[in-house]
């Protein structure tokens, strides 16, 4: 029997099934007579379940880093959340109820608005709700909380797995996690992609397949349940490849990215949202080059606020705890729409009113996004890298507008760093003129995707131009070396955060020309640097 599901980390996974069934919490409404009893038994619950997290959350630090283990203190700070505190002491005093049925119709209750919230984000956070809400009431009934795992190493599957429960599981016991549900920005897919354990979500398994055989493909997003003896082989073989792969790649963690000759380069990795920092890290990138900020606006159903886009940045930066993060502003337009912004339909959306131009003619949404930047940017290391650049005038205005944001922020005795500025190079106009753009700027990285479709005149969209689509184009490269060559002259650093940048057939060739930086999808960075590794003088 075969069961699509959606995979949220890769890898193959042979075993038996263990599906883990939660003891139903029966929590029975009962009146009580003494209230303030039943008020002191939330406040103790309510410190021994923290105390409980404080401990979980040392052993996710030891298990998947800090990044992973962050759940726990979320937890903390949700169990502390005076609205939800305040939720359950009213029904308790209004109502004299007893303590786990108000603890139980809270947790509902928030779950649901969560769950209502468009933000998916904020929609995975009801799992979290549930689970803070759960734990109260273990401790409030006297009972332990843990998920219990056989002996055997298992593919373990359940309707949806809460945080807490994920991490102790005991990792040495844990082949697979697959679950109806679960959504891939919930922390259990995070700190499934940490433990480096295939993970599928949204599988619509049925019949009692406990205790079968079965193979987890997470590349395909395959649960196979009594797989043939053919199919099994097959997968026996994929498996040993893979594992030989994977370890011959983490034998690499740790390491440095510097050829046999000494030559260095940095190999940073590309995100698109928060939760791709853990794979990040797992890979172990040098930092994040390019954080692409507007899946912060086509997430939404409105202007991202000041607010919500500073937690963000200021999460990412801290995460990463010092590693350079360079975030792109807003690169809107093309094929990335967003209904709110009332665009017109354009003949060439490519060469149309995007990026950049939308943010130097509506200034409004660029300085918050700028403004929001600033201020995280005292909780790490943050650069600010602008696209779709084409003149030396515009750099100034957006130097000038960064400058009118930092007097705002000073003036309101709001801190910020020092924060390098860059832009990309992604236009051909702007690699013809580097040598002028680089005394503007701390840093160029190079769009390689769009750098090509525009120099080539070959829309990256349109399937049927796909087989001329040459990114290898000795335009290209060219081009690529005279940014480099340019950067170098007036002492700046150049990076590629295109897709060429993970082309390991051209990682030589980059470092030759003296690149400074690759920025990656993150399962590339140990290939690439394997091929740096091995390159000769
Ligand atoms: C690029 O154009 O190469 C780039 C990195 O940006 P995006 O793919 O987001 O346009
Ligand atoms: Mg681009």
């Amino acid at each position: 029997m075969i069961y699509g599901g959606k995979p949220v980390f890769s890898g193959i996974a042979i075993g038996k099934i263990t599906v883990l069934k939660k003891d139903n919490q029966c929590v029975k409404r009962t009146h009580v007579e003494n209230v303030e009893e039943e008020l002191k038994r939330i406040d103790a619950a309510k410190a021994k379940a923290v105390a409980q997290l404080q401990e979980l959350y040392q052993k996710a630090v030891q298990e998947v880093g800090e990044s992973g283990a962050m759940i726990f203190e979320v937890h903390q700070m949700m169990l502390e959340d005076q609205d939800y505190l305040d939720s359950i002491t009213n029904m308790i005093s209004s109502q004299q109820i007893n303590a786990e049925y108000a603890v139980a119709a809270t947790g509902d209750n928030f779950a649901e608005m969560f769950a209502g919230m468009d933000d998916d984000y904020m929609k995975a956070r009801a799992a979290d709700v549930k689970d803070i809400s759960e734990r109260l009431i273990s401790v409030l009934q006297g009972r332990d909380t843990s998920a219990q795992v056989e002996d055997e190493a298992a593919i373990i599957v359940a309707e949806d797995l809460a945080p807490s429960e994920t991490v102790q599981l005991d990792k040495s016991k844990v082949l697979a996690f697959v679950t109806r549900f679960g959504s891939s920005n919930s922390h259990t897919a995070i700190l499934a992609r940490t433990m480096n354990i295939p993970a599928l979500i949204s599988v619509e398994y049925s019949g009692d397949i406990d205790g079968r055989m079965a193979i987890v493909d997470g590349f395909a997003g395959k649960l196979i349940v009594d797989p043939e003896e053919k199919v099994l082989k097959e997968y026996e073989e994929r498996s040993r490849q893979e594992q030989e792969k994977r370890r011959l790649l983490q034998e690499l963690k740790g390491k440095e990215n510097v050829t046999k000759d000494g030559r260095r380069i940095n190999i940073f990795a590309n995100i698109g949202n928060v939760s791709d920092v853990a794979s990040v890290l797992q890979n172990d990138a040098g930092g994040i080059g390019l954080f692409r900020s507007e899946f912060i606006y086509l997430e939404k159903d409105t202007f991202p606020t000041e607010e919500e886009q500073f937690q963000v940045y200021k999460t990412v930066a801290e995460n990463m705890a010092g590693k350079k993060v360079i975030i792109r502003t807003l690169d809107i337009g093309a094929d990335k729409q967003v209904d709110y912004f009332g665009l017109d339909k354009e003949e060439n959306p490519a060469m149309g009113y995007r990026a950049i131009r939308i943010c130097l003619k509506q200034t409004d949404i660029f300085k918050t996004q700028l403004r929001a930047l600033f201020r995280a940017s005292v909780y790490g290391t943050i650069s600010i890298m602008y696209p779709m650049i084409i003149s030396v005038q515009e750099v100034r205005q957006i130097k000038a507008i960064a400058e009118e944001v930092r007097k705002e922020l000073a003036e309101e005795g709001i801190p910020f760093a020092d924060v390098e500025q860059g832009i990309m190079i992604e236009t051909p106009a702007a690699a013809m003129i580097s040598d002028l753009l680089a005394r503007e700027v701390d840093f160029f990285s190079i769009g390689t995707n769009d750098l090509t479709q525009y120099t080539l005149a070959i829309d990256r969209q349109n399937a049927r131009l796909d087989d001329i689509y040459d990114s290898h184009h000795e335009a290209v490269l060219r081009m690529i070396r005279m940014v480099v060559e340019n950067a170098h002259r007036e002492g700046i650093w150049a990076g590629i955060c295109g897709e060429l940048g993970a082309d390991t057939t051209l990682t030589e060739e980059f470092v030759n020309m003296g690149v400074d930086e690759l920025s990656v999808t993150p399962s590339m960075v140990l290939p690439v640097r394997k091929i740096v590794r091995e390159m000769q003088g």
